[in-house]
């Protein structure tokens, strides 16, 4: 502190400086504060530093959606030693051990002892598995070099691990996380002289497995990847397909995905994820003969994205023949994930290996939408449930042409699935959709029945023009926007004398094709529905609104009577 001295006439003749040395209390508090957190033997984290460092360790690992593994270590022999050369020697190969530790981490990953020879390391933004095993080894190498004590004493010891991993187990919970690696570990070192190597990871206990008779299925024998062709309208043929995966029961029975993933974990979600992409792989190369540039999409969990598989995904295109362009994962819109920034970090690093992205279930839900225009996405896939629904709710076809709108804005491509019957085939085909997935086309098939279907199975998908009346339905829905937007805009360019003639149109072929009863009382409507058409050709302004008018009604008439028929159809059918 500085003080000002004045003299008589109030003006500052001195300053007197005062100076504390604090550097000795600083050292001090650093002393206490490094004994409050840190095992003063090895100056490790202790128990207490431990919680605090796992709980951001978690926050970090959440945030970043990256694994983190709690290892949990256990010297061999380490009681022998201390019998043998006394507690000074005991003491002394732990700090030894302590320093191989932190030589042999990252500065980022947190190193504490618990007490004895226990140890806990945490290993953190790890982004799959496989990137924490080289990570063991090479410690436990590191660990088993002689040590060099007092007195030219030499020892050796071994290790035991126990590894947990968030968030795979114990779902938020940091006491449980230490408790499995805890039991991982106990596992170890029960296994000691049968075991390949010196780490286990956590496993839920085996009453938990009985619970979940497909995971331990699943876990035995893998998962089968079925394949369902997505027929391209425009070229009348099968263009991609998607893998779809599934598990053989015990008689021989297919199980489908909605029976076994409930049961799964997310480690084994991480390994179906492989198993799928893998047989995909192995089903582009066996079908190149027939189609060299057949796509396969790959289903992905998007909480899984940040883990898994970019590596994988890497590696298992490497030594193949395949172009990276050929495989599209689909990603299923969950939580709030696609609105998270690394996600899209996440996309961006798939998108970089050349992958292609697809939006799976477009329509179930909408806030995606929104989305969409920031997400690197190549196409997206209209939800199922809602095409399968066509039939008995006709009008969402104006939900389909929206959303092409939007997706040919965008320059992406949409799929529809779902595509359950001939009617919606010739539905969203005749509205515009261009990619078809469902029952018409041909139901999820293993591999040498799609190599089948693919010779010879393709044939009577090639049609032209809708056969059934929900595809009429689309069509005139279409060709009234058209012309409405041709009536507001440009309507010089309409032939409307030629229009009068309801036969110059295709609509009227299509309804001539269908069963007799329908067509004739249809026909009697477009009929009408025509003369509105071509009563503008000899109208004046200021007749134009009455015939924008009476042409409304007329179409209205139209629709309308389709949809009778429409319901009339299904309703006959459904008895
Ligand atoms: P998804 O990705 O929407 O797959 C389409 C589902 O619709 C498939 O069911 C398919 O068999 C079914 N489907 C296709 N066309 C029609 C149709 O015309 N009518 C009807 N009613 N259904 C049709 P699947 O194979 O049971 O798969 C169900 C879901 O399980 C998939 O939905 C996907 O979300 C998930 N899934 C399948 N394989 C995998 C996988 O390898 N990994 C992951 N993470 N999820 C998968
Ligand atoms: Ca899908
Ligand atoms: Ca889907």
């Amino acid at each position: 502190s500085i003080t000002a001295v004045q003299d008589g006439n109030g003006q500052v003749s001195h300053y007197i400086g005062h100076f504390f040395d604090i550097s000795h209390h600083k050292a001090r508090e650093a002393t206490l504060e490094r004994l409050a957190r840190h095992d003063p033997l090895t100056d490790l984290l202790n128990r207490r530093a431990l919680d605090e460092e796992l709980l951001r360790a978690q926050r970090r690992a959440d945030a970043q959606e990256r694994l983190l593994a709690v290892v949990m270590l256990d010297l061999d022999d380490f009681k022998p030693i201390n019998d043998r050369y006394g507690h000074d020697q005991g003491d002394a190969l732990l700090v030894l051990v302590a320093q191989r530790l932190r030589d042999h981490l990252r500065r980022s990953d947190a190193i504490a002892r618990l007490g004895g020879d226990e140890f806990v390391l945490m290993l953190e933004g790890l982004r799959q598995l496989d990137e924490l095993e080289p990570i063991l080894d090479k410690l436990q190498r590191a660990l088993c070099q002689p040590y060099r004590l007092r007195d030219g004493v030499e020892v050796h010891i071994g290790v035991s691990m126990g590894v947990s991993i968030y968030p795979f187990s114990a779902q938020g919970n940091l006491d449980e996380l230490l408790r499995e690696a805890d039991q991982a570990l106990f596992a170890a070192k029960q296994q000691k002289g049968q075991r390949l190597r010196p780490w286990s990871f956590w496993e839920p206990p085996q009453s938990a497995m009985r619970l979940y008779p497909l995971r331990e299925r699943f876990r035995a024998q893998g998962a089968e990847a079925w394949f369902q062709p997505v027929w391209d309208q425009q070229s009348g043929r099968v263009v991609g397909i998607e893998a779809l995966a599934r598990l053989r029961g015990d008689d021989g029975t297919v199980l489908a995905p909605g029976e076994f993933l409930p049961q799964l974990q997310e480690t084994d979600i991480f390994d179906l994820t492989n198993q799928i992409l893998k047989q995909s792989l192995t089903a582009l190369t066996a079908l190149d003969d027939l189609d060299p540039e057949l796509w396969v999409s790959v289903n992905l969990d998007p909480q899984l994205i940040g883990i898994t598989c970019l590596k994988c995904v890497q590696q298992m295109l490497q030594g193949q023949r395949i172009a990276p362009q050929r495989i599209v994962f689909e990603l299923l819109e969950s939580g709030d994930f696609l609105d998270r920034r690394l996600a899209q970090d996440h996309l961006l690093d798939l998108k970089a290996i050349g992958v292609g992205l697809a939006l799976d279930d477009i329509g179930s839900g909408y806030s995606s939408l929104l989305r969409l225009k920031e997400l690197p996405i190549d196409k997206i896939k209209l939800d199922q449930s809602f095409v399968r629904g066509l039939e008995e709710r006709p009008g969402d076809l104006h939900f389909v042409e929206a959303l092409l709108e939007l997706s040919s804005s965008l320059n992406v491509e949409l799929v529809a699935e779902g595509v359950e019957t001939a009617a919606i085939r010739d539905a969203v085909a005749v509205a515009g959709v261009r990619y078809l997935q469902g029952y018409a086309i041909a139901r999820p098939m293993p591999l040498d029945a799609l190599r089948t279907f693919l010779i010879s199975g393709c044939e009577p998908l090639r049609q032209s023009g809708p056969r059934s009346l929900l595809g009429i339905y689309a069509e005139q829905m279409s060709e009234h926007a058209v012309l409405r937007k041709a009536l507001r805009q440009s309507w010089t360019i309409l032939d409307l004398p030629s229009l009068r003639d309801p036969q110059n149109c295709p609509t009227y072929r299509d309804i001539c094709r269908l069963p007799d009863a329908d067509a004739q009382r249809i026909l009697a409507v477009y009929r009408d529905y025509h003369e509105a058409i071509a009563a503008f050709a000899d109208t004046d302004a200021r007749h134009w609104m009455q015939r924008v008018a009476e042409l409304e009604r007329q179409h209205r008439r139209l629709s309308d009577a389709l949809l009778d028929a429409i319901r009339t159809a299904s309703a006959t059918s459904s008895q």
